[in-house]
């Protein structure tokens, strides 16, 4: 069962998908992945450094995440680039650790953007996680993220009066940490009955 985790930022997705593995889920880390194929002597490897040349290489040779970032960060024509290489390796990289386990294993996979990148269709099930805005920006700050910031992401992400339209599943963590334990408790009753 391959379940998709979405929810606004600071919505508590990480919260959710560390219940989930603590119930036995297999949570797949997009960031790590995305790391994992660009190391050399992966595919993703030779066709960054076709790209890019090997200025992005660091002295032993693997890719030096902060010059690729410097690039990308400068040109949306090379971030395009780049995306076009990282985005097909992670996906394949993700249908070969899913095709290894049994159908049986809960594959979490948390995607912040599944409603405005209308990524729902990838997934059996979709989870999503909302909370009221004013308490996921205190929850923000008090993890060291500053306001404008906050505000600035969330203008640019959907609502959570969209998102619940392609969940099947919604959790709402307006509560206690115990309370959102409990919810993810119900909704992994569900999932893996
Ligand atoms: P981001 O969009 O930034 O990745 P996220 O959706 O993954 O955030 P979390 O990191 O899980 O959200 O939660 C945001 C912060 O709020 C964290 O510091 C987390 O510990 C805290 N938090 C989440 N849920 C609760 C809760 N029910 N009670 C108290 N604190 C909570």
């Amino acid at each position: 069962m391959y379940l998709g985790l979405s929810g606004g930022i600071g919505s508590g997705k990480s919260t959710v998908s560390k219940i989930l593995y603590a119930l036995g889920a297999v949570v797949i880390d997009a960031d790590v992945i995305a790391k994992e194929v660009l190391f050399p002597g992966t595919s993703g490897f030779g066709s960054a450094v076709n790209a890019f040349g090997s200025a992005i290489l660091d002295n032993e040779g693997s890719i030096d995440r902060k010059s690729l970032a410097k690039l990308v960060f400068e040109d949306p024509n090379e971030l395009a680039k780049l995306e076009a290489i990282v985005h097909p390796a992670v996906v394949a990289r993700v249908t070969e650790i899913r095709e290894s386990l049994p159908e049986s294993v809960v594959v979490v996979y948390d995607t912040p953007l599944m409603f405005e990148k209308q990524l729902k269709g990838q997934f059996d099930k979709v989870l999503m996680v909302v909370a009221d805005s004013d308490l996921r920006r205190s929850r923000l700050v008090e993890r060291g993220l500053d306001l404008a910031d906050i505000a600035a992401r969330m203008d640019n992400q959907a609502t959570d009066e969209e998102r619940v339209t392609i969940a099947d599943f919604v959790i709402e963590n307006n509560g206690t940490l115990e309370q959102l334990h409990e919810q993810v408790a119900k909704v992994w009753q569900q999932i893996s009955a």
